[in-house]
């Protein structure tokens, strides 16, 4: 968590996880399990609930997007700041290869622009996760197989955000962060008004700890990240040595320290690799390599989801009726989406196996939504 308060001391849970998180598949359509490879850059769809209790809290879109684009920044490397990594800790300042967007299609295969707002009677959230609940005033998460989720509202205390770790219940999944801090917009509150906050939440999110281990000189299980007495707070600047750090001092520009947004600037490879440890098969976020909740999203598209015998569509191309065995669930929708993103058609899920007329569409390419079990393309022919 990031807070403006001195904490004597923050305890960090860190667990991972080696449960799988595939769905199942019925014998009949089952084939080899598919191991989904970890592709060179990760894109995870991300839902932000925007959960309100006075107009100011109702942060506008462009507060949204600009907080996404920080994320994709910063775990980049592509921060302008970046610039600023001292000349010591450069050989070890990392491109994540992570990347964040908004989600396009909502848990019921339906088109969204990634933003949920709710207005709340709860003046002010504590850490409770009752952000996290509809019943109790908050917001309930989206699949977090298929998304991040992140909550922004209004924090009591000086709680500037927090973030559940790998391994915690479904329901309790993603990362909440004040209102005030969201994104870089200049209407935030300095100094933690350059969407740093998110960017050091989801950095627990998946699987990092604060870069002090939260101990005295304590162990942050990343080997290249020097050891430091605690949290920096403020922007210090020259070489700060505490423990036994090194010539070089403490990494206080590391994203998972306190410091001020202006002044933190980077991940290190240790922490790269430990976030992306978390997608290999039985990690804790692999699931998410199968999202197709996303434009450029992993799974978007992918025949991983046919071949494990999720669904079949058939036949492909198809002139009249296009006939989809689905596997599970029988709800939601399925929506055909033109080349240019548009609808085309939209049909109520009834029944496993769906006969879906469509002698109206012109012929040419469309993508296929289904409820839950992915994204797919076909061809309308003659
Ligand atoms: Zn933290």
């Amino acid at each position: 968590m990031r807070s403006i308060l001195l904490l004597s001391v923050i305890t960090f849970a860190f667990f991972l996880t080696s449960s799988s998180q595939e769905q199942t598949n019925s014998p009949a359509l089952s084939g080899p399990a598919i191991n989904v490879q970890i592709p060179d850059v990760i894109i995870i769809p991300v839902v932000v609930h925007v959960v309100y209790n006075t107009p100011g809290q109702n942060i506008s879109n462009d507060q949204v997007k600009s907080q996404i684009k920080v994320l994709n920044e910063d775990f980049r490397r592509k921060n302008k700041d970046a610039a600023y990594i001292p000349a010591a800790f450069k050989n070890f300042a990392a491109d994540a290869r992570i990347e964040f967007r908004l989600a396009t299609i909502d848990p019921s295969g339906l088109p969204t622009d990634g933003i949920v707002r709710k207005s709340t009677a709860v003046s002010a959230f504590g850490m409770d996760d009752k952000i996290k609940s509809s019943l109790q005033g908050g917001d309930d998460p989206w699949n977090r197989d298929d998304y991040l989720n992140l909550w922004v509202g209004n924090l009591s205390g000086g709680t500037m955000g927090y973030a559940s770790v790998p391994g915690c219940a479904p329901e309790k999944d993603g990362v909440v962060i004040k209102f005030t801090a969201f994104g870089n917009t200049p209407n935030l509150q300095a100094p933690f008004n350059r969407g740093r906050t998110a960017v050091h939440e989801i950095g627990h999110w998946l699987g990092l700890r604060h870069i002090w281990g939260d101990a005295d000189c304590g162990d942050d299980k990343i080997d290249d990240t020097p050891p430091q007495a605690g949290p920096t707070r403020g922007c210090p600047s020259g070489v700060i040595a505490t423990c036994s750090s090194g010539a070089a001092g403490n990494m206080y520009m590391n994203f998972m320290d306190f410091t001020n947004d202006d002044c933190t600037n980077m991940f290190t490879l240790g922490q790269a690799a430990r976030m992306r440890e978390l997608f290999n098969a039985g990690g804790a976020r692999a699931a998410l390599l199968r999202s197709v909740k996303a434009e450029g999203a992993v799974g978007e598209n992918s025949p991983a989801a046919q071949l494990a015998g999720r669904i079949k569509i058939y036949p492909n191309p198809a002139v009249d009726k296009l006939n989809i065995q689905l596997n599970g669930s029988n709800s939601g929708y399925i929506v055909i989406y033109n080349n240019l993103g548009q609808i085309a058609k939209t049909f109520s899920i009834t029944k496993n196996l769906m006969d879906l007329d469509i002698s109206s569409l012109k012929n040419g390419m469309y993508f296929i939504s289904i409820a839950g079990k992915g994204s797919y393309k076909f061809i309308k022919g003659e």
